[in-house]
């Protein structure tokens, strides 16, 4: 298939493009598209057989729901009823990177929620995301845009570089300005659970309920039998080809002992090496990227996926990685770190 892809210029975004693209997803077809988030890759929430493409598209698991992407908040006829918390947290933080689970009405076919009855429902803060879904006229299931098991695009090379030949559009326009996926917030139950951390973090939810609380198992490696509650969490997720290993502790010893490992493992393996910038001077040996300040975990963030598909360009044996503090953001973020690496292989040097 002739894939068209078409970078847009954020500040004066072209309508005959969105039209274009908008066209394409009432006809059945899947367009990838720049979101706040990371790119997602679209088609006709309400039409099972648009949907279905996506699965293919991605090598998706059947029993991995989407999340519908909609361009305002009068989502009543998605829906079986809104719940007064999840209005709260829409008004507070929709648009915005946060997705919230529904009991679904008859209009989400079963493809789309992948035989839940439940549905994930999100409004983008992305400009050319929200135009895209009106000039669709219909709200867009999106999961990330990449292949499955790789690490979510924020880039429209990545998407061009996993799914070009494979769907009829990608727009391009703006990278990603968060870089992870959207938290996702269970509302069928009281107290609201959180299934996945993002951008919105705890803290910011418990200013609206401070009952809310985070799914325990998301930190930690699925049993064989284990039923999630987000069913992604059982995939191996956001991982580059080679092995990574998270090294948690403190910042100097973490230095210690990834050098250490460089060094012992130098003549057989090419080593990448995930640092920051306070750090990044201190490794001399291996390929060593940094994630940005450590003060400002929104730009580690908004770098870490596309730091992770860098390592696959260049072809490394094993990837190590510093740890960050599991509060606010750091949540996020290692949620996503263990997640690439596989949960159980953190090594925690003291404290
Ligand atoms: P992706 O956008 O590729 O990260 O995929 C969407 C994520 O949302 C998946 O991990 C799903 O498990 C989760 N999700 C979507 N809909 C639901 C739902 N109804 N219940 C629980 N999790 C959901
Ligand atoms: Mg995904």
């Amino acid at each position: 298939m002739d894939t068209k892809i078409i970078i847009l210029d954020v500040n004066n975004i072209a309508r005959d493009i969105i039209n274009e693209a908008g066209q394409v997803i009432k006809d059945g077809g899947l367009v990838a598209f720049p979101t706040e988030t990371v790119y997602g890759l679209g088609a006709n929430a309400l039409d099972k057989n648009a949907v279905e493409k996506i699965f293919k598209a991605k090598g998706r698991p059947q029993d991995n729901p989407l999340i519908v992407h909609v361009a305002n908040c009068n989502i009543e006829n998605l829906v079986k009823e809104v719940p007064n918390i999840a209005n709260e947290i829409m008004s507070k933080y929709w648009p915005g990177p946060i997705t919230l689970i529904f009991n679904k009405s008859e209009l989400i076919p079963d493809t789309t929620s992948a035989g839940l009855k439940t549905v994930g429902i999100r409004m983008p803060s992305s400009i050319i995301a929200r135009k895209l879904i009106e000039a669709a006229g219909t709200p867009i299931a999106a999961p990330s845009a990449n292949i499955s098991g790789r690490p979510s695009p924020t880039e429209v090379e990545s998407c061009i570089e996993d799914l070009s030949g494979k769907i009829e559009y990608i727009l391009g326009g703006e990278k990603s300005q968060i870089g992870l996926e959207s938290t996702i917030v269970d509302c069928t139950c009281n107290p609201p659970c959180i299934l996945r951390p993002g951008a919105i973090t705890l803290e910011m939810l418990k200013e609206i309920d401070d009952r809310i609380y985070i799914d325990k198992s998301i930190m930690s490696k699925p049993k064989k039998d284990f039923k999630p509650r987000a069913p992604g969490m059982k995939y191996r997720h956001y991982a580059p080809k080679a092995p990574v290993k998270i090294i948690s502790g403190d910042i100097e010893k973490t230095i210690a002992k990834i050098n250490e490992i460089v060094q012992t493992n130098m003549g057989n393996k090419k080593i990448g090496i995930i640092a920051t910038d306070e750090t990044k001077d201190k490794y001399p040996y291996g390929t060593v990227v940094s994630l940005g300040n450590r003060k400002q975990l929104d730009t580690v963030g908004r770098n870490l996926f596309e730091v992770l598909r860098s390592f696959d360009a260049i072809d490394v044996d094993l990837i190590l990685s510093e740890a960050f503090e599991e509060k606010g953001l750091g949540y996020a973020i290692m949620n996503r770190l263990k997640k690439s690496a596989g949960f159980d292989i953190t090594l925690r040097i003291g404290k």
